[in-house]
């Protein structure tokens, strides 16, 4: 089947994969239906979620050119030189993310990002955006997908097209593969859990270096924190769910006060309302999700976090989601064909996921603990002095991070190279 021989793809979900690939597809002159359970957010209703800002990096940036959204969006971020890492003694010091200028990653909004990208879908004629509507996966027996309209209650199917699903971690689509044996699942929860607080602005300012992400690594949990244009941050405390230092320790507002005080006084006097936000935003679960069996024959497709949720220690689910995005659309415009492509996708693509999925949660040990350890930082160090000397040593952050020419599964291997430390 050629490529001009499909009308139109649906989407399901419109978050950041599902608004990228939406515009992708229809610049190339697909008829693209999306189909998104919240509101519209363009109509200013943008609903609270999880991670209210995020790091953008250049496997990301590359989905996004591709796109041509670069200039709408990169006005929107802030960009991070390094991690500002703040000791128990009140005390920080700035780790550089990279050696070269041009080594930054960036603060944005999720919910910026996403209303843009779903504006510029929308300014699209061959594009149609369906806001609230639920997907309740395939349709008992038929392979088409069934929806409740969240106003009217009305069920309804979509046309019988090649659907890619971007419905996220707790894919409704990717049930019904599982349901149906065409997929198999493991999901490996994380036993930590994170929630989110604000540093609000003074007289309208960071108060912080707004160009670092902040990290207050405290060994078997952490503190960070991503500068918002507005001149707040956000703030994101990971924590075990149970034990000794644990969210089920922090039960009323003595509890989270004594805890912050003691484990992070210097951020805790940024923080005024710290017991009111940390009753009322909620506890978020993380973890990964390994996926066999991506797509039912050309029919559908799971595409980002649908696919392969990751833990978020690398800053990289987004930007992986986006790589699909513009990973996809190579294998078509080389392939020109849709017979055999959902199937050559997962195969191509399924070892890289894997690889970042491991090295999100390596990142964890490295962010909450490693950067303290005077012997990780000499490493860094030295490992900086060679990248600088030699091009064709690059550390492992950097490969994840700057380096999008490099596969995630390359960056693996060569990572575990000798000469080559993280
Ligand atoms: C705390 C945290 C911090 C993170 N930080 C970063 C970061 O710094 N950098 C980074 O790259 N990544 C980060 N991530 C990961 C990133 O959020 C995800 O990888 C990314 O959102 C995946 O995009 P997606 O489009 O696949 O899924 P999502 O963005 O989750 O979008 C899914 C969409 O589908 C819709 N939907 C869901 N179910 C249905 C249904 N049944 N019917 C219709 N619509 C549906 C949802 O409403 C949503 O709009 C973080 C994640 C967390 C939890």
């Amino acid at each position: 089947m050629s490529l001009t021989s499909v009308p139109g793809v649906n989407i399901v979900g419109a978050g950041l994969a599902g608004s990228l690939l939406a515009l992708l597809l229809a610049q190339r002159g697909f008829s693209v239906s999306v189909y998104e359970r919240r509101r519209d957010p363009r109509a200013g209703t943008a609903e609270r979620g999880r991670s209210i800002n995020m790091a953008l990096a250049a496997r990301g940036i590359r989905g996004l050119a591709l796109a041509g959204m670069l200039e709408r969006v990169m006005p929107l971020a802030i960009p991070m030189r390094g991690r500002m890492v703040h000791e128990h003694d009140g005390s920080a010091e700035l780790q550089m993310y990279g050696v070269r200028p041009e080594e930054v990653i960036h603060s944005i909004s999720r919910a910026d990002l996403n209303r843009v990208l779903i504006e510029a879908a929308g300014e699209l004629p061959n594009v149609s955006l369906n806001f609230g509507q639920l997907c309740l996966g395939l349709a008992h027996e038929r392979d088409v997908l069934e929806f409740r309209d969240e106003v009217t209650g009305q069920i309804h199917h979509c046309a019988p097209q090649p659907t890619i699903a971007t419905d996220g971690a707790g894919s409704a689509v990717r049930d019904s593969l599982v349901a149906r044996e065409v997929a198999s699942v493991r999901e490996e929860p994380l036993e930590h859990d994170y929630k989110e607080l604000t540093i609000p602005a003074r007289d309208g300012r960071h108060v912080m270096d707004a160009n670092a992400l902040h990290i207050w690594p405290r060994g078997g949990f952490m503190l960070i924190a991503l500068p918002n244009r507005d001149g707040s941050f956000t703030a994101t405390l990971f924590l075990a769910r149970a034990g000794e230092n644990s969210f089920e320790r922090l039960q009323s507002p003595g509890d989270v006060d004594a805890f912050f005080a003691r484990e992070f006084p210097s951020a805790r006097a940024l923080i005024p309302d710290l017991a009111r936000d940390f009753f009322a935003n909620p506890q978020g679960s993380l973890g990964t999700v390994y996926t066999r069996g991506w797509h039912l024959d050309g029919e559908v497709l799971l595409l980002g976090d649908a696919a392969h949720a990751i833990v978020p220690f690398h800053g990289q689910g987004m930007n992986c989601a986006f790589e699909d995005c513009a990973e996809l659309m190579r294998m078509m415009d080389e392939h020109q064909r849709w017979d055999g492509l959902f199937e050559a996708f997962e195969f191509e693509r399924r070892p890289d996921t894997d690889a970042i999925a491991q090295m999100a949660l390596e990142n964890y040990r490295e962010m909450r603990e490693a950067v303290l350890d005077p012997e990780y930082r000499r490493k860094k160090k030295e490992a900086e002095d060679l990248e600088r000397k030699d091009p064709n040593f690059i550390p492992r952050y950097s490969m994840v991070m700057f380096h999008p020419e490099i596969p995630y599964r390359q960056v693996v291997e060569r990572a575990s190279a000798p000469q080559n430390p993280r």
